[in-house]
């Protein structure tokens, strides 16, 4: 291959590169203001990130998702290190990275979803009320309380998603993570929606919800693997 054929290939590999951010960022921006239009946050609360390689595209900290437009993409490295853009990224950089770093993760859902929180302040974790806990892993546990942004809640956070792909963050919110940002999403959505029905179903007074087993939710997870269309 010639130099000039090898800077063509570069720089073919390159615009590759920036179309899949670009692509990545719009939907990134899309899931991002969902989680508002659904009610999973308020305001600039929450966050959300996807992975490209090595970048770990990530919402500003602060700013309205409304406003975001293709000019802001922002992104970090695995360490940290802002490589793309000037707003500064989310102050959930410590969390988020080290659900890149410790699993197979190519996005990740924060949000302060009500329901959840609301468990969150509850029980240590989600009481087995429904099968779908099978799709994050099994029974959902809730990461002990530290300051929002600090490297010790990125420490207990990880510790409660051994095994489980969300998670409640005690007196604060939810995350889960996923292989595209659409499953990431929907295991939030899955997951508020779960911690409603156990908020539901226990409120009734006098009486007390019946649990899954684990070999109930084993069960599931297995079904679960032949779920829905064949591909
Ligand atoms: P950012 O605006 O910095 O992403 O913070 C929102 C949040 O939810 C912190 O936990
Ligand atoms: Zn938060």
């Amino acid at each position: 291959m010639t130099y000039s054929e090898a800077g063509r290939v570069c720089g073919g590999a390159e615009r590759v590169g920036e179309a899949a951010r670009e692509a990545a960022w719009e939907a990134l921006v899309a899931t991002a203001r969902r989680t508002v239009a659904d009610g999973l946050v308020v305001g600039t609360s929450g966050n959300v990130s996807v992975r490209v390689d090595d970048t770990v595209l990530v919402t500003p900290s602060g700013v309205s998702y409304d406003r975001l437009a293709p000019d802001d993409m922002t992104g970090v490295d695995l360490d940290g290190r802002q490589v793309l853009g000037t707003l500064v990224p989310t102050s959930e950089l410590p969390m988020h990275l080290a659900v890149y770093r410790a699993s197979d993760a190519r996005a990740v859902v924060h949000t302060h979803a009500v329901h959840a929180t609301a468990v969150s302040v509850l029980v240590p974790e989600l009481p087995p009320v429904h099968y779908m806990a099978a799709a994050l892993g099994g029974p959902v546990r809730v990461a002990p309380y530290a300051a929002y942004g600090t490297d010790e809640l990125a420490r207990t956070v990880l510790d409660a998603l051994t095994d489980r792909t969300g998670c409640l963050l005690q007196n604060h919110g939810t995350l889960t993570y996923g292989a595209s940002l659409d499953q990431a999403y929907d295991r939030t959505a899955q997951l508020e929606w779960m911690c409603r029905l156990w908020l539901t179903a226990s409120s009734v007074p006098g009486r007390t919800p019946s649990l899954l087993t684990e070999g109930q939710l084993t069960e599931v997870a297995e079904r679960l693997r032949g779920y829905g269309q064949r591909s």
